[in-house]
């Protein structure tokens, strides 16, 4: 590290606006959210380095480049999170309180999420678009990088350049996190997994993650700005994992749940049947199939145990595409207990049994993500409908 970064660290530090460049030449935005965990403090080093690399090149940039820290009090404290996680309380009705000068935060972490939205409103109204968010994080067990995702097309069609493994699905199973309410006002918005919170190669993922971003969103001449080395170090430490993968099942921690992993487990670890995983209350935890093993859980904040991934076969992914254009949900209502939840028909009501039935898988490929409404029905959410495809037709990444 040069004397000049760590001059730069020292500045910024701790700010919500870790920096903002504003290129001289007209294109989209970059927000980086890092430190959202307190705990992963790898994407605010990362931010830091970043920032005074792209300085000096504001001249020839298109577009701006944004560093937005997520919880400072927890990044401070290096835990998690204070009271409650910051990236699960993102509902659009907790941000309507927000926006409405409604809500009063109780929680140190409620404080840093009002904080965090004045920002990334601010740029949403300042800058023009098109709009990129990604989040920076870290796991804590060891791992390859990968991309987290809502599946949208749009997302599918700008993430699938990293060379990186990406998973779907992720919104079925996670309450609140900042990007699934991005995602609701449709810009491409996805997480970023650098490795494990305390491995020093975090954060030259993180920064390599950061330089390929601007680049293949087309904000500046890779002649000024080269990016091979990163986008070489990002393949060589996923090890040639660059697939699509689904979220099938999750280990969730019950309150007071004496929950522990199996030691040893590696982020997409192969697991085959019958392989024990975790012990709960003292009982062993099996896998009931052959799978890969993701985010398993080694420390003791965090309420999700361990999640079960399996790859998506390229067939289902052109299938999807197929599907998702021609508009085929509309048929969907025919079948018995599904129905439109409101007229503007963006989610479907469906049957518990009904879902059972004609598996979900099908209601994937149409686009549509689940999550329990009550006892006897799912709510599908489709995440094609918010999408802002026309702001991103001029991207380098559409042609
Ligand atoms: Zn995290």
């Amino acid at each position: 590290m040069t004397l000049e970064d760590s001059l730069v660290e020292t500045k910024t530090d701790h700010q919500r606006k870790l920096f903002s460049i504003q290129g001289d030449h007209d294109g989209p935005s970059i927000i980086f959210i890092a430190g959202m965990h307190g705990n992963e403090p790898s994407g605010v080093r990362a931010m830091q380095r970043l920032a005074g690399m792209i300085e000096p090149l504001k001249s020839s940039l298109k577009g701006a480049v944004h560093g937005l820290t997520g919880n400072i009090g927890a990044v401070q404290s290096g835990e998690r999170y204070l009271d409650t996680d910051l990236n699960r309380i993102w509902s659009v009705q907790r941000v309507a309180e927000i926006r409405q000068k409604k809500f009063v935060a109780l929680e140190r972490d409620e404080a840093e999420q009002v904080e965090l939205l004045q920002a990334i409103d601010e740029i949403l109204a300042s800058d023009s678009g098109p709009f990129y968010f990604m989040d920076l994080h870290t796991t804590s067990s060891d791992t390859i990088p990968f991309v987290v995702v809502n599946d949208s097309l749009l997302n599918r069609r700008y993430t699938r350049q990293y060379p990186l493994p990406i998973i779907l699905g992720i919104e079925e199973y996670l309450d609140g996190p900042l990007l699934s309410y991005i995602n609701e006002l449709g810009y491409v918005a996805f997480g970023f997994e650098a490795g494990q919170h305390e491995d020093p190669n975090s954060i030259d993922r993180h920064l390599a993650f950061a330089r390929l971003s601007i680049h293949l969103c087309g904000m500046l001449d890779e002649r000024l700005f080269p990016v091979r080395e990163d986008a070489q170090l990002l393949q060589e430490a996923s090890k040639g994992v660059t697939h699509f993968f689904e979220i099938f099942y999750r280990h969730r921690i019950a309150q007071g749940e004496n929950f522990a992993m199996y030691p040893g487990y590696v982020n997409f670890q192969r697991i085959s049947l019958g392989q024990q995983l975790a012990t709960s209350e003292g009982r062993p935890i099996y896998a009931d199939r052959n799978a890969r093993v993701f985010m398993p859980l080694y420390q003791t904040q965090g309420s999700e145990g361990f999640f079960a991934i399996r790859r998506i076969p390229s067939i289902f992914l052109k299938l999807s595409i197929l599907l998702r254009n021609s508009n085929a949900d509309r048929l969907l209502t025919w079948l018995p207990g599904v129905y439109w939840a409101s007229a503007s028909r963006e989610a479907l009501i469906v049957d518990r049994n009904v879902a059972r039935f004609f598996a979900k898988q099908i209601f994937h490929l149409l686009g549509y993500r689940s999550r329990r409404r009550d006892r006897d029905h799912y709510i599908m959410k489709n995440r094609e409908a918010a999408s802002r495809d026309e702001a991103y037709t001029d991207a380098p990444w559409m042609g």
